[in-house]
């Protein structure tokens, strides 16, 4: 484990009736002017942004909105928030949706405080020195952004899809009521298994020593995460199913497991590319990517596959080496994604081999990527190639 220090500010709430119980008195504790930020409109057909809006104009707040946030949230749709803020003089941006929602508020709340386009930051050119605060009610669980400080967006002039955050952007609250997921489709609820699974293995398959602790903390995300998606899917309105996975969501990218680990994040930044070019979901793309990236890595150190076969998906590891156990641990993760039936091809989006130079350049530009084993371009090239 390597020295580390934890910091996560966000208040979560979770489970039904907290959005009545604490909404208004968590937004008026910064003031009585809030954008209000969302998606394509699944909250106005389930009742979600009805409800806000009585809570809070109840509360004596005056609502602004910023709606229409694409998944795969992009610049131009950041800089129409930045401008509301500034214009309206705004004191909280509350997010009301999925991660795209979320991530699309952390950039307008950071560019909202900061001295150029904020893309300067995620193009790592800058750095923010402030955010307005920033709230949320998470709809989706996948991205774990409810309890971090970190966002993905998109500019789609430049087809570049970058992370970035700052200690300035994890939310002050969030809401999180499993109910509020029910009416997540059946893809969505997929991809988001797959997304919090892969953070997940960003964690698990890192180069330093694996604490005992930290170690079965992944594997009990991983195993849930595993055990319990099939039941969300075949019943959508299984409550324990769905606090189950939305728990996981949460607990996979809040800092819980990385504590003390150099994660290796190499398949979220190829992952990245492609939907930086193609617009694909970011957890169909992660569940195609994966097992090929596991391919391509498990020599690096089988040991940490085996652990996989064995502590997460019951394998007997008696008379068998630690390279077999590899194989069979990469087999049960493809196994496991065609039962929930998440892609398995970069076929399956219609995307050929066109790109893949391109892609393999930009997800190595500000230099190698991924700890667990370091990637260069040719790696990457090899990994989307076997994708196809
Ligand atoms: P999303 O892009 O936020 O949402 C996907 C779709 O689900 C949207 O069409 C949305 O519709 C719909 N949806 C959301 N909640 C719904 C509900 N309750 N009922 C019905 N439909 C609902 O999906 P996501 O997987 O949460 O976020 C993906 C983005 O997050 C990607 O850009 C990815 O790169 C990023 N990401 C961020 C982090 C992080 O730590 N910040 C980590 C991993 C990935 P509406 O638009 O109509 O609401
Ligand atoms: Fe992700």
């Amino acid at each position: 484990m390597n020295s580390f220090r934890f910091y996560n500010p966000t208040a979560l709430y979770y489970g039904k009736g907290q959005i009545e119980s604490h909404l208004a008195e968590e937004v008026t504790r910064y003031g009585k002017r809030v954008l209000l930020v969302y998606g394509g409109g699944s909250i106005k057909r389930n009742g979600l942004y009805d409800k806000v809006q009585h809570i809070l104009a109840d509360a004596g707040v005056t609502l602004f909105e910023l709606s229409g946030v694409e998944p795969n949230p992009r610049l131009t749709t950041v800089h129409k928030g930045i401008d509301i803020c500034h214009s309206e003089n705004i004191d909280l941006i509350l997010a009301v949706g999925g991660g795209s929602v979320l991530d699309c508020a952390k950039a307008i709340a950071m560019g909202a405080k900061y001295d150029g386009d904020v893309w300067d930051i995620y193009q790592r050119r800058g750095q923010a020195t402030d955010a307005l605060p920033l709230g949320t009610i998470l709809t989706l669980a996948a991205t774990g952004s409810e309890m971090n400080a970190g966002g993905v967006i998109t500019n789609w002039e430049t087809k570049e899809k970058l992370g970035g955050g700052s200690p300035y952007t994890f939310p002050k609250f969030s809401f999180c009521d499993p109910e509020n997921t029910y009416t997540v489709p059946q893809d969505q609820t997929v991809y988001g298994a797959c997304d919090m699974l892969a953070h997940c293995f960003e964690h698990y398959f890192h180069p330093t020593h694996h604490t005992p602790l930290q170690q079965h903390l992944i594997e009990a995300v991983i195993k849930t995460i595993v055990e319990h998606t099939k039941a969300a899917l075949d019943n959508p309105h299984d409550y324990d199913a769905r606090e189950t996975l939305m728990y996981c969501s949460t607990m996979a990218l809040n800092g819980m497991i990385s504590m003390g680990i150099n994660g290796d994040w190499a398949c979220h930044a190829i992952e990245h590319e492609i939907s930086a070019i193609y617009d694909i979901p970011h957890g169909g793309g992660l569940a195609i990517i994966f097992p090929q990236w596991m391919e391509h890595t498990k020599n690096v150190n089988p040991t940490r596959f085996a652990t996989l076969a064995t502590n997460v998906f019951g394998v007997d590891g008696a008379g068998k080496t630690d390279a077999e156990l590899a194989d069979i641990a990469i087999a049960k993760v493809r196994a496991f994604y065609q039962e929930i039936g998440a892609p398995q091809h970069l076929a399956d989006y219609q995307i050929g081999d066109d790109q893949l130079e391109r892609m393999a350049s930009q997800a190595v530009r500000f230099g190698e990527i991924g700890n667990f084993k370091k990637l260069n371009k040719d790696d990457v090239f090899a990994i989307l190639q076997a994708s196809l």
